[in-house]
């Protein structure tokens, strides 16, 4: 049930921390939460926020030894590169608020630096190539040279949306409406505060949105009923889904809407690394984190949680939130909860410094290979996709591989015919999706253990963690707030216009 949050001027009547004291003599109950990443980092920053700083016991479990989680970024040959979650939307405006709010650079990535930096892949102006196995099915222009003027790369950029035109047609301008669409209603999670409703659970937020029918259709049928034609499905899109999901078009609607527009124009990310959002934001909350503290065991004990980490520490806590997904972690809980099995999608990313081989793509010279070879969903091809990430000289390059199992080094040197240093990963990366998709609660236990990951099964960005948080936050406070004395008024949790609006 969603809970209405009413903007009487009641609200402004009662001070924060009358509010409080309603709630519990010595203030509120200390927060536990796991995980480090963007979900537990801005989680701690809306609790800090919409409380006017009234909840200050904040403390973070984090297993690994760096904030960030899925943000991450890795060295190759003494550069630095993201090697999980790199491209932010441009309507991503929780990430563009904490950006600015920390005092952070976004780094405004032309479409093309971001096709081959990261898991974007707008096709009309970077060098894409469409691989089917066999051969290269679509390509579209190699780059102008850096020093051409800025109408040859008008004119360029004009040819290359000719090619993608001539080959998919109307259905190009069909694809686009449909992600302009589901973009728009996802906008309506930015609402003010005041009109926009406290969600109990992940299906409730997206029928609100109107996103919810989406979770219950595979993208193939969303888009064919949006009258794209089988040729730009199997193709593009499959390129996209491959790139940005590790999945094809089998896969749930609104997670491949999402992975549509993540090749979209205006792409960012934040200069020197994603992951310093999280730090960012955990520093300025106040939180007190724990690093190297991986937590096993979750018990509700004589109104409190207790958790135990795998060092033999112990935390008590009133609040206790997972911000991680839980499908491939071995936490014991008392009482038991119950969550649908989810099964995670692994991206194996391979960076590589090198050269590739033309011979594997039936090439003679490697500069005819694509900067951005995306792959059609064939068995036999072993790889999602290959980008070129930086290049130091016509025969030294750094790539980034996608895959969805380990790149052998067999494998690789068919691959690559020059191979200086290999660096991989693999990342339990975001969820198989298939619909119907099934949500977790995000309340566990009906009482006050909370689930932020629950919405990754509707789509897994940066940005849906923080939009999943905030509402976390939201209903954090507000259920406290009920929890209180009969006096306690749930509406007195937003008590003054400032805080009625997300800008930072
Ligand atoms: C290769 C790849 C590419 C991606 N590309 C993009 C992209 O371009 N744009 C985009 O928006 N998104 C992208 N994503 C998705 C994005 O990374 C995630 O949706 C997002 O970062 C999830 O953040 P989170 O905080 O919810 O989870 P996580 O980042 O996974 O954070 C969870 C944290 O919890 C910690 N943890 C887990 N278990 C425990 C425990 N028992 N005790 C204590 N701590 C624990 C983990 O160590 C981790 O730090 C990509 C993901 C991958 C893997």
């Amino acid at each position: 049930m969603a809970r209405p949050v009413l903007g009487s001027a009641l609200l402004v009547l009662f001070s924060i921390s009358a509010a409080f004291s309603l709630v519990s003599g010595d203030g509120w109950p200390r927060v536990c939460i796991i995980g480090a990443g963007i979900a537990g980092s801005s989680l701690s920053h809306f609790l800090k926020d919409y409380s006017g700083g009234a909840v200050d016991d904040i403390v973070i479990l984090e297993r690994n030894g760096v904030v960030g989680g899925r943000m991450a970024t890795t060295t190759l040959a003494g550069d630095t590169f993201e090697a999980g979650a790199t491209i932010l939307h441009p309507k991503n405006l929780h990430a563009l608020n904490f950006t600015s709010f920390l005092g952070l650079k976004p780094s405004a990535k032309s479409a093309a630096a971001a096709a081959a930096s990261s898991n974007g892949s707008s096709a009309s102006s970077s060098w894409l190539g469409i691989w089917d196995g066999s051969r290269f099915v679509f390509q579209t222009l190699p780059p102008p040279p850096d020093s051409s003027s800025a109408l040859y790369k008008k004119i360029h950029s004009i040819l290359n949306s000719f090619l993608l035109f001539r080959r998919y047609g109307l259905s190009l301008l069909r694809m686009q409406s449909f992600v302009t669409r589901t973009v728009g209603k996802f906008m309506i999670y930015y609402k003010d505060l005041a009109s926009r409703p406290v969600f109990e659970s992940a299906e409730e937020m997206l029928r609100w949105a109107g996103l919810d029918g989406l979770t219950r259709r595979t993208l193939q049928e969303a888009l064919a009923e949006a009258g794209l034609s089988p040729l730009l499905i199997s193709e593009l899109v499959t390129v996209i889904t491959r790139i940005n999901y590790g999945q094809n078009v089998d896969m749930s609607g609104l997670a491949g809407a999402v992975g549509l527009a993540g090749s979209e124009s205006g792409l960012w990310s934040v200069q020197g690394g994603n992951w310093q959002m999280a730090s960012g934001l955990i520093k300025h909350s106040n939180a007190t984190l724990n690093l190297h503290e991986e937590i096993t065991s979750i018990s509700y004990k004589e109104g409190q949680y207790e958790l135990r980490s795998k060092r033999g520490n112990q935390y008590l806590c009133g609040v206790a939130v997972i911000a991680t997904p839980l499908d491939e972690l071995n936490i014991s809980f008392s009482p038991p909860i119950s969550v649908p099995s989810r099964s995670l999608q692994h991206t194996h990313t391979t960076f590589v410094r090198g050269l590739l081989n033309p011979g594997y793509f039936g090439l003679n010279s490697e500069s005819e290979i694509p900067n951005l070879v995306g792959t059609m969903e064939v068995p036999e091809v072993p790889f999602s996709s290959i980008a070129v990430q930086r290049k130091y000289g016509e025969k030294d390059k750094a790539y980034k591989v996608f895959s969805r199992s380990k790149m052998e080094d067999v494998l690789l040197d068919q691959i690559f015919g020059v191979r200086t240093e290999t660096v991989r990963i693999d990342w339990p990366a975001y969820p198989h999706y298939s619909a119907p998709e099934a949500f977790a609660p995000y309340i566990l236990d009906g009482l006050h253990l909370y689930y932020i990951n629950s919405f990754e099964s509707a789509a897994s960005t940066m940005e849906t963690s923080a939009v999943s948080a905030e509402n976390i936050a939201r209903l954090i406070l507000s259920r406290i707030s009920e929890d209180a004395p009969a006096t306690a008024c749930r509406e007195r949790i937003f008590p003054r216009e400032s805080h009625l609006h997300v800008d930072l």
